[in-house]
């Protein structure tokens, strides 16, 4: 299914398309300058807010562009450690964006470490076997200015402490991409939208302390590699056999480890930054020693981190996350074989489960948010 929003998002506009379209109407260069900082530095919530253009001019940029391409549905501010925001796109399909606060010893946790993890795509159509957003299949891709605008979302709900949309995402430590979809699935509005995180017209936020996540779509992760833009790399293995890995995840048929090993070495040279591998502990699937010492193999070729994630229980399947006595006997093998690996404990705690685990229970989420909303009122 694919949306054709009747105007276009700002928020997908990147400084060079902006100053086209100025220019094809007749304006000067650096009117696009002008309402980037709008967008990104102050914190225009209208046309009308930008006063230093003409009255004239923001007609026309409320003719062509739409401010924002979705609005909150639900959202209320509360320092949880995970934070919810539910989101309405323009053709009423939902998605969430995750703010996730690490409790620190010793600090609250309004001064926590703080990730956004924002989603690329409604549903997923890569099917893997455990997976919430697999099961839905795919609704349509996000475009680029869809990303973008979850960030400014969480920016506005943020509230309070700052007047900028910037300064305000400049307080979060890290952004992992990681919710919803396959990012590399929908290859340009992701790079576009990264493109626009970064830049210094835009969000500013620094390459190197966004992270994203793939399946391993091996063409696109080469495509990453050459991409100047230097974001982290995290890889969903969740299996160190063809075997097991074809078992959950379909697209290892395509690409299988023959494959995708040496694409994420081609990244690594380009980049060299330490790669994640991210494994999901799923009982009787995956959790065998056989697995953990292949993929401690793995790990050590790859001069990669491990991060392991005890199976969060999907609605509907059958999975289930080992005992922690199996658990640790895992990590164990990685480390002594002197793989750095994470093992990750405490449930809601856990960033990579709390993205992946997003799903769209689209009219249940909205019949409790009207509740929710009609309760508050
Ligand atoms: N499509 C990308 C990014 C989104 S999924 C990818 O697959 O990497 C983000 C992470 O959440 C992935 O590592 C995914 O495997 C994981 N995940 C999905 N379902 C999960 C579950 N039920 N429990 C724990 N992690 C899960
Ligand atoms: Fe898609 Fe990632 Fe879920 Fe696999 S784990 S179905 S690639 S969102």
């Amino acid at each position: 299914m694919k949306f054709e929003p009747s105007r276009q998002p700002l928020t997908g506009e990147t400084l060079e398309s902006l100053t086209a379209k100025l220019r094809e109407h007749g304006e000067p260069a650096f009117r696009a300058k002008q309402i980037m900082e709008w967008l990104y530095k102050k914190r225009a919530r209208s046309w009308d807010d930008m006063t230093n253009l003409s009255k004239p001019l923001r007609g026309w940029l409320a003719e062509t562009f739409e401010l924002l391409p979705m609005s909150l549905v639900h959202g209320k501010q509360s320092l949880d450690v995970t934070d919810k925001l539910l989101l309405e796109l323009g053709d009423k399909l939902l998605i969430e964006t995750v703010i996730i606060r690490v409790p620190q010893e010793g600090v609250g946790l309004e001064n926590s470490r703080k990730t956004i993890c924002i989603s690329t795509q409604v549903g997923c159509a890569m099917g893997c076997k455990f997976c919430a957003s697999g099961l839905m299949g795919l609704k349509r891709d996000l475009s680029a200015g869809e990303i973008v605008a979850q960030l400014l979302h969480v920016c506005y709900r943020e509230d309070g402490r700052t007047e900028r949309a910037r300064a305000e995402l400049a307080s979060f430590d890290n952004i992992v991409v990681m919710g919803m979809g396959e990012p590399l699935a929908n290859y340009e509005a992701i790079s576009t939208a990264l493109e626009i995180i970064n830049a210094n017209w835009g969000l500013g936020f620094g390459a190197r302390r966004i992270t994203l996540s793939t399946s391993g779509l091996v063409p696109n992760i080469l495509k990453l590699a050459d991409n100047p833009l230097d974001v982290r790399l995290a890889i969903s293995l969740h299996g160190a056999t063809d075997e097991v890995r074809s078992r959950i995840m379909p697209i290892n048929k395509a690409y299988p480890l023959a494959k995708l090993i040496p694409a994420v070495k081609a990244f690594n040279e380009k980049h060299g930054r330490m790669v994640t591998l991210e494994f999901i502990l799923i009982e009787d699937v995956n959790d065998s020693l056989d697995q953990a010492r292949k993929l401690r193999d793995i790990a050590r070729d790859l001069h990669a981190h491990v991060n392991l994630i005890p199976y969060n229980t999907v609605e509907g399947l059958e999975w289930k996350r080992p005992s922690l006595g199996r658990q640790q006997k895992f990590v164990e093998i990685l480390r002594e074989g002197r793989v750095s690996a994470t093992l990750r404990r405490e449930k809601g705690h856990d960033i990579d489960a709390a993205c992946g685990q997003l799903r769209l229970k689209t009219e249940k989420d909205r019949e409790v948010a009207a509740l929710e909303e009609a309760g508050n009122n």
